[in-house]
Protein backbone atom coordinates (compact mmCIF):
# COMPACT_ATOMS: atom_id res chain seq x y z
CA UNK A 1 0.00 0.00 0.00
CA UNK A 2 1.49 4.04 -1.13
CA UNK A 3 1.52 5.62 1.82
CA UNK A 4 -0.86 8.69 2.05
CA UNK A 5 0.47 11.37 -0.48
CA UNK A 6 2.57 10.02 -2.94
CA UNK A 7 2.36 10.99 -6.27
CA UNK A 8 3.37 8.36 -9.28
CA UNK A 9 5.46 9.99 -12.21
CA UNK A 10 5.53 8.07 -15.59
CA UNK A 11 7.83 9.27 -17.63
CA UNK A 12 6.96 9.18 -21.53
CA UNK A 13 10.06 10.86 -22.36
CA UNK A 14 10.73 14.44 -24.53
CA UNK A 15 13.31 16.99 -23.73
CA UNK A 16 12.61 16.81 -19.98
CA UNK A 17 14.49 13.13 -20.65
CA UNK A 18 16.94 14.04 -22.63
CA UNK A 19 21.06 14.95 -22.46
CA UNK A 20 22.70 16.49 -25.51
CA UNK A 21 24.74 13.38 -27.30
CA UNK A 22 28.38 13.38 -27.05
CA UNK A 23 28.69 14.16 -30.70
CA UNK A 24 27.05 17.52 -29.96
CA UNK A 25 24.66 16.45 -32.91
CA UNK A 26 21.41 17.43 -30.73
CA UNK A 27 19.15 16.02 -27.57
CA UNK A 28 18.46 12.77 -27.76
CA UNK A 29 16.15 10.76 -25.06
CA UNK A 30 18.40 9.21 -21.98
CA UNK A 31 16.89 9.65 -18.81
CA UNK A 32 14.09 7.88 -17.47
CA UNK A 33 12.10 8.77 -14.37
CA UNK A 34 14.19 7.99 -11.56
CA UNK A 35 16.68 10.49 -13.12
CA UNK A 36 13.64 12.64 -13.65
CA UNK A 37 12.68 12.70 -9.94
CA UNK A 38 16.16 12.82 -8.70
CA UNK A 39 16.03 15.48 -5.71
CA UNK A 40 12.50 15.67 -6.03
CA UNK A 41 11.48 12.88 -4.00
CA UNK A 42 10.50 13.91 -0.71
CA UNK A 43 10.27 17.70 -0.75
CA UNK A 44 7.36 19.34 0.45
CA UNK A 45 6.33 16.17 2.17
CA UNK A 46 5.42 14.39 -0.64
CA UNK A 47 6.85 10.75 -1.44
CA UNK A 48 7.69 10.34 -5.58
CA UNK A 49 7.72 6.55 -7.16
CA UNK A 50 8.87 6.98 -10.90
CA UNK A 51 8.34 4.97 -13.82
CA UNK A 52 9.50 4.68 -17.23
CA UNK A 53 6.86 4.24 -19.62
CA UNK A 54 8.58 5.32 -23.24
CA UNK A 55 11.82 7.16 -24.14
CA UNK A 56 10.64 8.73 -27.51
CA UNK A 57 10.51 12.48 -28.58
CA UNK A 58 6.65 13.50 -28.23
CA UNK A 59 5.77 13.51 -32.49
CA UNK A 60 6.52 9.86 -32.45
CA UNK A 61 3.79 9.70 -29.86
CA UNK A 62 0.79 6.78 -30.16
CA UNK A 63 -2.34 6.16 -29.01
CA UNK A 64 -1.34 2.73 -28.18
CA UNK A 65 2.06 4.58 -25.46
CA UNK A 66 -0.86 6.97 -24.40
CA UNK A 67 -3.38 4.13 -23.70
CA UNK A 68 -0.49 2.56 -21.47
CA UNK A 69 0.29 5.58 -19.44
CA UNK A 70 -3.64 5.86 -18.91
CA UNK A 71 -3.34 2.48 -17.40
CA UNK A 72 -0.40 3.06 -15.56
CA UNK A 73 -2.51 5.92 -13.89
CA UNK A 74 -5.28 4.54 -13.47
CA UNK A 75 -3.49 1.50 -11.04
CA UNK A 76 -1.11 4.11 -9.18
CA UNK A 77 -4.23 5.52 -8.17
CA UNK A 78 -5.92 2.49 -6.89
CA UNK A 79 -2.58 1.49 -5.34
CA UNK A 80 -2.93 5.04 -3.52
CA UNK A 81 -1.13 7.66 -5.30
CA UNK A 82 -2.89 11.20 -4.51
CA UNK A 83 -1.83 12.12 -7.87
CA UNK A 84 0.01 10.99 -11.05
CA UNK A 85 2.64 13.18 -13.28
CA UNK A 86 3.52 12.42 -16.25
CA UNK A 87 6.06 13.38 -18.27
CA UNK A 88 6.16 14.29 -22.07
CA UNK A 89 7.61 15.71 -25.18
CA UNK A 90 6.11 19.02 -25.12
CA UNK A 91 5.27 19.32 -28.70
CA UNK A 92 2.30 16.98 -28.66
CA UNK A 93 1.67 17.54 -24.89
CA UNK A 94 -1.17 18.99 -25.33
CA UNK A 95 -2.72 17.07 -27.70
CA UNK A 96 -1.99 14.03 -25.33
CA UNK A 97 -3.35 15.53 -22.31
CA UNK A 98 -6.63 16.31 -24.28
CA UNK A 99 -6.78 12.71 -25.09
CA UNK A 100 -6.70 11.69 -21.46
CA UNK A 101 -8.47 13.66 -20.31
CA UNK A 102 -11.42 12.83 -22.55
CA UNK A 103 -10.80 9.03 -20.91
CA UNK A 104 -9.65 9.71 -17.41
CA UNK A 105 -12.18 8.29 -14.93
CA UNK A 106 -10.61 9.39 -11.66
CA UNK A 107 -11.29 12.33 -8.88
CA UNK A 108 -7.18 12.64 -8.50
CA UNK A 109 -5.59 14.69 -11.08
CA UNK A 110 -3.34 13.86 -13.68
CA UNK A 111 -0.84 16.36 -14.83
CA UNK A 112 1.13 16.38 -17.82
CA UNK A 113 4.76 18.27 -17.48
CA UNK A 114 7.92 18.38 -19.80
CA UNK A 115 10.56 20.75 -20.64
CA UNK A 116 11.77 23.27 -23.20
CA UNK A 117 15.94 22.72 -22.08
CA UNK A 118 17.59 19.49 -22.03
CA UNK A 119 18.32 17.83 -18.69
CA UNK A 120 22.04 19.52 -19.18
CA UNK A 121 21.27 22.40 -20.52
CA UNK A 122 22.20 25.66 -18.76
CA UNK A 123 18.84 26.79 -16.53
CA UNK A 124 17.25 23.33 -17.53
CA UNK A 125 13.79 23.73 -16.79
CA UNK A 126 13.07 19.94 -16.51
CA UNK A 127 13.38 20.10 -12.33
CA UNK A 128 11.05 23.10 -11.77
CA UNK A 129 8.22 21.92 -14.06
CA UNK A 130 8.10 18.69 -12.20
CA UNK A 131 7.95 19.59 -9.15
CA UNK A 132 5.31 22.30 -9.38
CA UNK A 133 3.24 19.54 -11.13
CA UNK A 134 4.24 16.97 -8.16
CA UNK A 135 2.86 19.46 -5.87
CA UNK A 136 0.14 20.33 -8.08
CA UNK A 137 -0.84 16.49 -8.24
CA UNK A 138 -0.78 16.40 -4.16
CA UNK A 139 -3.00 19.48 -3.75
CA UNK A 140 -6.37 18.58 -2.50
CA UNK A 141 -8.10 21.61 -4.50
CA UNK A 142 -6.73 19.86 -7.56
CA UNK A 143 -9.19 16.88 -7.15
CA UNK A 144 -11.62 16.34 -9.72
CA UNK A 145 -10.64 18.92 -12.16
CA UNK A 146 -9.72 15.93 -14.69
CA UNK A 147 -6.50 16.15 -16.99
CA UNK A 148 -4.46 19.16 -16.61
CA UNK A 149 -1.00 20.67 -18.00
CA UNK A 150 1.48 22.19 -15.64
CA UNK A 151 4.23 24.59 -16.87
CA UNK A 152 6.69 27.46 -16.08
CA UNK A 153 4.65 27.81 -12.94
CA UNK A 154 1.01 27.88 -14.43
CA UNK A 155 -1.69 24.94 -14.21
CA UNK A 156 -3.65 24.41 -16.99
CA UNK A 157 -7.21 22.89 -18.22
CA UNK A 158 -6.06 20.41 -21.07
CA UNK A 159 -9.13 21.41 -23.09
CA UNK A 160 -7.71 25.02 -23.48
CA UNK A 161 -3.89 24.48 -23.40
CA UNK A 162 -1.97 25.01 -26.41
CA UNK A 163 1.85 24.92 -27.07
CA UNK A 164 2.09 28.41 -28.24
CA UNK A 165 5.48 28.97 -28.41
CA UNK A 166 8.02 26.40 -30.48
CA UNK A 167 11.42 27.72 -28.28
CA UNK A 168 10.51 29.89 -25.16
CA UNK A 169 10.93 28.01 -21.69
CA UNK A 170 6.67 29.43 -21.03
CA UNK A 171 5.68 27.56 -23.81
CA UNK A 172 2.10 26.77 -23.21
CA UNK A 173 -0.45 28.78 -22.37
CA UNK A 174 -4.80 29.03 -22.29
CA UNK A 175 -5.20 30.95 -25.53
CA UNK A 176 -8.03 33.65 -24.61
CA UNK A 177 -8.99 31.50 -21.35
CA UNK A 178 -6.21 31.87 -19.19
CA UNK A 179 -4.19 28.85 -16.34
CA UNK A 180 -6.07 27.97 -13.67
CA UNK A 181 -3.65 28.13 -11.00
CA UNK A 182 -0.33 29.87 -10.31
CA UNK A 183 2.13 28.11 -8.05
CA UNK A 184 4.80 29.52 -6.43
CA UNK A 185 8.17 28.45 -3.39
CA UNK A 186 5.46 29.44 -1.03
CA UNK A 187 1.72 28.49 -2.39
CA UNK A 188 -0.77 27.59 -5.07
CA UNK A 189 -3.16 30.07 -6.44
CA UNK A 190 -6.45 28.50 -7.78
CA UNK A 191 -8.06 31.24 -10.21
CA UNK A 192 -10.41 29.19 -12.11
CA UNK A 193 -12.21 25.48 -11.77
CA UNK A 194 -12.97 24.27 -14.76
CA UNK A 195 -17.03 24.91 -15.64
CA UNK A 196 -17.33 21.50 -17.69
CA UNK A 197 -16.29 17.81 -17.26
CA UNK A 198 -17.61 15.40 -19.65
CA UNK A 199 -18.60 11.67 -18.84
CA UNK A 200 -15.76 9.98 -19.60
CA UNK A 201 -15.71 8.22 -22.82
CA UNK A 202 -14.69 4.37 -23.34
CA UNK A 203 -11.05 3.63 -24.72
CA UNK A 204 -10.55 3.56 -28.85
CA UNK A 205 -9.10 0.29 -30.03
CA UNK A 206 -5.33 1.32 -30.42
CA UNK A 207 -4.85 -0.47 -33.46
CA UNK A 208 -7.97 1.53 -35.65
CA UNK A 209 -5.53 4.24 -37.20
CA UNK A 210 -6.80 7.77 -36.56
CA UNK A 211 -8.61 8.46 -40.44
CA UNK A 212 -9.41 12.17 -40.11
CA UNK A 213 -6.78 14.27 -42.52
CA UNK A 214 -6.99 18.06 -41.32
CA UNK A 215 -7.32 20.96 -44.22
CA UNK A 216 -6.38 23.94 -43.84
CA UNK A 217 -8.31 26.76 -46.14
CA UNK A 218 -6.48 29.68 -46.88
CA UNK A 219 -6.68 32.89 -49.15
CA UNK A 220 -7.71 32.30 -52.86
CA UNK A 221 -8.44 28.36 -51.97
CA UNK A 222 -10.08 26.52 -54.68
CA UNK A 223 -10.71 24.19 -52.58
CA UNK A 224 -8.66 21.24 -54.57
CA UNK A 225 -6.99 20.36 -51.21
CA UNK A 226 -10.62 19.44 -50.00
CA UNK A 227 -12.10 18.05 -53.11
CA UNK A 228 -8.45 15.56 -52.91
CA UNK A 229 -9.97 13.98 -49.66
CA UNK A 230 -13.06 13.03 -51.76
CA UNK A 231 -14.18 9.26 -51.66
CA UNK A 232 -13.47 9.20 -55.67
CA UNK A 233 -9.88 9.28 -54.72
CA UNK A 234 -9.42 7.60 -51.39
CA UNK A 235 -12.46 5.74 -50.56
CA UNK A 236 -13.47 7.99 -47.59
CA UNK A 237 -12.26 8.59 -44.49
CA UNK A 238 -13.37 8.54 -40.80
CA UNK A 239 -14.12 11.85 -41.06
CA UNK A 240 -12.97 15.19 -42.35
CA UNK A 241 -11.08 18.20 -40.21
CA UNK A 242 -11.42 21.95 -41.80
CA UNK A 243 -9.56 24.61 -40.03
CA UNK A 244 -11.38 27.64 -42.11
CA UNK A 245 -10.54 31.18 -42.06
CA UNK A 246 -11.51 33.25 -38.91
CA UNK A 247 -14.11 31.54 -36.60
CA UNK A 248 -14.08 28.41 -39.37
CA UNK A 249 -15.24 30.23 -42.83
CA UNK A 250 -14.35 29.07 -46.16
CA UNK A 251 -14.31 30.46 -49.68
CA UNK A 252 -16.89 30.08 -51.88
CA UNK A 253 -15.46 27.17 -53.93
CA UNK A 254 -14.19 25.29 -51.09
CA UNK A 255 -17.65 25.72 -49.37
CA UNK A 256 -19.13 23.95 -52.35
CA UNK A 257 -16.39 21.28 -51.99
CA UNK A 258 -17.18 20.91 -48.51
CA UNK A 259 -20.72 20.48 -48.82
CA UNK A 260 -20.12 17.98 -51.44
CA UNK A 261 -18.06 15.89 -49.35
CA UNK A 262 -21.11 15.63 -47.10
CA UNK A 263 -23.58 15.09 -49.60
CA UNK A 264 -21.18 11.76 -50.24
CA UNK A 265 -21.04 10.35 -46.54
CA UNK A 266 -18.69 11.94 -45.04
CA UNK A 267 -18.29 13.86 -41.52
CA UNK A 268 -17.09 17.03 -42.04
CA UNK A 269 -16.58 19.25 -39.17
CA UNK A 270 -15.17 23.00 -39.54
CA UNK A 271 -13.13 24.56 -36.78
CA UNK A 272 -11.86 28.24 -36.36
CA UNK A 273 -8.35 28.79 -37.89
CA UNK A 274 -7.01 31.68 -35.72
CA UNK A 275 -5.27 30.60 -32.03
CA UNK A 276 -7.71 32.04 -30.17
CA UNK A 277 -11.50 31.82 -30.34
CA UNK A 278 -15.00 29.62 -31.31
CA UNK A 279 -16.46 28.89 -34.10
CA UNK A 280 -19.86 30.60 -34.38
CA UNK A 281 -23.15 29.43 -35.54
CA UNK A 282 -24.80 32.21 -37.49
CA UNK A 283 -22.61 36.01 -37.86
CA UNK A 284 -22.73 35.57 -41.40
CA UNK A 285 -24.96 34.44 -43.99
CA UNK A 286 -22.66 34.19 -47.34
CA UNK A 287 -21.38 31.40 -49.58
CA UNK A 288 -18.93 29.64 -47.45
CA UNK A 289 -20.21 31.48 -43.32
CA UNK A 290 -20.50 29.15 -40.73
CA UNK A 291 -24.38 29.36 -41.82
CA UNK A 292 -24.19 28.24 -44.95
CA UNK A 293 -21.68 25.54 -43.88
CA UNK A 294 -24.04 24.39 -41.10
CA UNK A 295 -26.81 23.93 -43.51
CA UNK A 296 -24.43 22.24 -45.38
CA UNK A 297 -24.17 19.56 -43.18
CA UNK A 298 -20.85 20.79 -41.55
CA UNK A 299 -20.53 20.36 -37.76
CA UNK A 300 -18.79 23.12 -35.55
CA UNK A 301 -15.86 22.68 -33.28
CA UNK A 302 -16.71 25.50 -31.07
CA UNK A 303 -13.45 26.19 -29.05
CA UNK A 304 -11.29 23.28 -29.66
CA UNK A 305 -8.19 23.36 -32.29
CA UNK A 306 -7.83 20.94 -35.09
CA UNK A 307 -5.36 18.38 -33.78
CA UNK A 308 -8.27 18.35 -31.01
CA UNK A 309 -10.89 18.16 -32.89
CA UNK A 310 -9.55 15.49 -34.79
CA UNK A 311 -8.72 13.33 -31.11
CA UNK A 312 -12.40 14.33 -30.03
CA UNK A 313 -14.03 12.72 -33.33
CA UNK A 314 -12.12 9.63 -33.10
CA UNK A 315 -12.74 8.97 -29.53
CA UNK A 316 -16.44 9.52 -30.50
CA UNK A 317 -16.66 7.46 -33.50
CA UNK A 318 -14.69 4.42 -32.05
CA UNK A 319 -17.42 4.82 -29.00
CA UNK A 320 -19.80 4.34 -32.28
CA UNK A 321 -21.51 7.65 -31.80
CA UNK A 322 -23.01 8.40 -35.06
CA UNK A 323 -25.40 10.94 -37.27
CA UNK A 324 -27.23 13.13 -34.77
CA UNK A 325 -25.71 11.14 -31.39
CA UNK A 326 -22.63 12.43 -32.74
CA UNK A 327 -23.30 15.80 -33.78
CA UNK A 328 -24.96 16.51 -30.12
CA UNK A 329 -21.78 14.79 -28.19
CA UNK A 330 -19.35 16.64 -30.48
CA UNK A 331 -20.94 20.31 -29.57
CA UNK A 332 -21.06 19.34 -25.93
CA UNK A 333 -17.69 18.19 -25.60
CA UNK A 334 -16.45 21.56 -27.87
CA UNK A 335 -19.18 24.11 -26.58
CA UNK A 336 -20.23 24.85 -29.98
N1 LIG B 1 10.65 19.63 -28.32
C1 LIG B 1 10.16 18.52 -27.69
C2 LIG B 1 10.10 18.63 -26.17
O1 LIG B 1 10.11 19.73 -25.71
C3 LIG B 1 10.58 17.22 -28.12
C4 LIG B 1 9.40 16.35 -27.92
O2 LIG B 1 8.28 16.87 -28.00
O3 LIG B 1 9.59 15.20 -27.62
O4 LIG B 1 10.02 17.69 -25.44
Amino acid sequence: MIPQRTVSVGALGGTISMTTDSNGTGALPSQGAASQVGALNAQYGISVAATDIALIGSPSMTLTTLLRALAFARLEVDKGACGVVLTHGSDTLSEAAFFLSLLWDREEPLILTGAMRPADAPGADGPGNLAGAIRCAAEPSMRGMGVLVFFADFAHSAMLCEKTDSTWVNAFSSPGWGPLARIDAESITHVLTPAHRFKPLPEPNPDVVIDIPIVTAALDDDGAAITSLGRGSTGGHEAIVIAGAGAGRLSTRAAEEAKQLVRDGEIVVFVRKTSHGVTTTGSYAYPGSESDLIAGGLLPAGLLSPEKTRLLLHVLLQAGCRGKELARELRTRCLA
